[in-house]
């Protein structure tokens, strides 16, 4: 059982006279076996909590705390929180010259787990899981990202997940760019993870289209760098009718 815990999370960007605060005071708390979707629209800062659980240099925690049982995620490197058991798609680089899909995954699981999966399982591990997500296994020698398709950097994102096995995986819009048929292989990839691995998942999205296919068990409506509405999966449904226009507008006013 694991827990991730963001408490009062303030985060800015930018230095000096041209910093602008993006968090504004996040509460948040991820359990095994718990799916939470984000949901917000463009701008609300969304890719910046991602970012910041990351530990991405360009965001600065001004205020507030993460902990992964207990522990301060905050003063991990980026390699700790993955060794902790934090998976976050966008800590790696976009593209990695000269290094193949299956050499990269073999040296993000050695970097996790402290030594390198024997060889044996891991190949076939490999396979397993890029079967499950249909995907050619010529895919594995290409190199990471190298002309990519959306549908290809998704696939290849939920296949780091399925073999890193991490305790709380952050999906950044997971279903951005994909057409419906990739959509439905990601989302049985990331509700794998729930089943066999009991994986907490923080779903960051601008649209509620995932949702029919990854359920959420809490729905966080994200306006302004901060929670305005929490409910459970009805809260989504509400948004695909009524939009976010009504919560911007209470932030607005509150501003
Ligand atoms: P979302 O993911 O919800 O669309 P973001 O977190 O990407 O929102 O952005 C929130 C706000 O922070 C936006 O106004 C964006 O311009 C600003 N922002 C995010 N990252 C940076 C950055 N690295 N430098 C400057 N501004 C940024
Ligand atoms: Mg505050
Ligand atoms: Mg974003």
């Amino acid at each position: 059982m694991s827990v991730l815990e963001i408490r009062d999370l303030h985060v800015s960007v930018g230095e000096g006279d041209d910093a602008k605060e993006i968090l504004r005071g996040v509460d948040l708390t991820v359990r095994s076996g718990e799916t939470h979707a984000i949901m917000g629209p463009n701008g609300s800062g969304k890719s910046t909590l991602a970012y910041s659980i990351a530990g991405h240099p360009k965001y600065t925690i001004t205020g507030g705390t993460v902990t992964l049982d207990g522990e301060d995620v905050l003063a991990m490197t980026v390699d700790e929180r993955a060794r902790a058991g934090l998976f976050l798609a966008m800590q790696y680089p976009v593209e990695v010259p000269g290094v193949s899909v299956s050499n990269f995954l073999r040296t993000a699981a050695t970097a996790v787990k402290g030594e390198a999966p024997k060889l044996r399982t891991w190949v076939k591990d490999v396979k397993t899981e890029m079967a499950g997500l249909e995907m050619d296994p010529a895919f594995a020698e290409r190199n990471v990202n190298e002309g990519f398709s959306g549908g290809e950097k998704k696939r290849h994102e939920i296949l780091q997940m399925r073999l890193l096995k991490p305790r709380i995986a952050i999906l950044d819009e997971t279903d951005s760019g994909l057409d419906v048929d990739a959509l439905r292989v990601v989302s049985e990839g990331v509700n794998k993870s729930r089943e066999d691995s009991d994986v907490g998942v923080l779903l960051i999205t601008h649209y509620t289209r995932i949702l029919r296919y990854i359920r959420p068990d809490f729905v966080h409506v994200f306006v302004n760098g901060r929670i305005a509405e929490e409910g459970g999966p009805e809260l989504a449904e509400k948004l695909e009718d009524e939009g976010y226009a009504a919560y911007v507008k209470d932030s607005n006013e509150q501003a």
